[in-house]
């Protein structure tokens, strides 16, 4: 392949040291290098380790036309007037295409698209082998290490990518709109238990009093199962797109953030992350190794025996699993 036959010539230190100078495209380049799972990604990643642990990460979560990207936009531009640096890495697990106007670098982004200090990446991750798991943990490795202090990370609310969202958050953030049917849903579909702040966004219309007096009904039933010190999400109300409300979200989330550095759930929480990014990287190798041998004739050997009744699956499985332990 061209394209990773030319990466591999790139300078990874140089990379690494002219991306933490703030250059955008050094930035984007080493993105680039994780979404093309980049054989360089372990110079890389080897170059970023010390400078990563800094960034407050927060995720955003929520069904479809429920005002993500506006709020990400506005939580952007509050961080921003705070004087941070804000990477917003927005992530499609319904695509199989990258780097395009999917999610967060839309229109609504564009106020902040010449702001040097603000890095707004799509990431599609359908197709990468381990979705979500695999690749976006990188990436948001990447923009913690090079000098992001928060990073803003949006995902559709589909099945598997909001409780993906949660294992790269320091908070999640669930976005609910009256009248969409979220409230008793989301509950239904364990929302409760991923949100660390609900925002019932698009406050200027009507229900949006009913959809908070749900939520908080839901969330004072669900605390009754709790046992210990416990975090009690607050329901934020916000107008996203003329940016009302979103200090209280700026708040609720200093709040929550609080909370977990005095109770130690900040450690219990990046140490999770930590544990499930290297297990998503070790599943990768294996993977690959996997589909090596699948290729391999020792296998179709395996397979003959089976058929002929000398060996059981269970016994042929063993011993291609042995064959990985050997592989180099
Ligand atoms: P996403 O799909 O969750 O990212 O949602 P978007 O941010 O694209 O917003 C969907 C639509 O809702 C857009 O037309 C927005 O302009 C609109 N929108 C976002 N926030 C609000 C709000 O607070 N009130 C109203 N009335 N519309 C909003």
């Amino acid at each position: 392949m061209a394209s990773s036959s030319r990466r591999r010539e790139l300078d990874v230190a140089a990379l690494v040291e002219r991306a933490r100078a703030g250059q955008p495209r050094a930035v984007a380049q080493l993105i680039s290098l994780v979404e093309d799972a980049s054989p360089q990604l372990r110079e890389v990643a080897a170059a970023l380790a010390p400078h990563a642990g800094t960034a407050q990460v927060i995720g955003l979560t929520g069904s479809p036309g429920v005002g993500k990207s506006t709020s990400t936009a506005a939580l952007v531009s509050a961080y921003r007037e705070a004087g941070h640096r804000v990477g917003v890495l927005a992530i499609d697990p319904s695509s199989p295409f990258s780097g395009g106007a999917l999610l967060g670098d839309r229109i609504r982004m564009q106020v902040h698209a010449t702001d040097p200090d603000v890095f707004i990446r799509s990431m599609a991750t359908r197709g990468h082998l381990g979705g979500l798991s695999w690749a976006a943990p990188q990436a948001l490795r990447v923009l913690d290490a090079v000098g992001f202090d928060v990073v803003l990370v949006e995902t559709v609310g589909v099945g598997q990518s909001e409780v993906d969202v949660v294992s790269l958050a320091d908070t999640t953030l669930v976005l609910v709109a009256p009248g969409m049917g979220d409230g008793i849903q989301a509950a239904k579909a364990g929302i409760l238990e991923i949100a660390d702040v609900f925002v019932v966004n698009k406050a200027d219309r009507d229900g949006a009093d009913r959809t908070a007096r749900e939520l908080k009904h839901m969330i004072s039933l669900g605390r009754q199962e709790l046992t210990g010190p416990s975090w009690r999400p607050p329901v934020v109300r916000t107008v996203a797109d003329r940016g009302e409300g979103v200090k209280d979200v700026v708040e609720a989330i200093a709040e929550h953030r609080a909370w977990m550095v005095g109770n130690g759930e900040l450690e219990r929480r990046r140490q999770h992350r930590a544990q499930t990014e290297v297990e998503a990287i070790a599943l990768q190798t294996l993977r690959e190794r996997l589909a090596d041998v699948a290729g391999s004739s020792a296998l179709s050997a395996l397979a003959g025996r089976v058929l002929a009744g000398e060996l059981d699956p269970y016994a042929a499985a063993d011993e291609v699993v042995r064959t990985l332990d050997t592989t180099p």
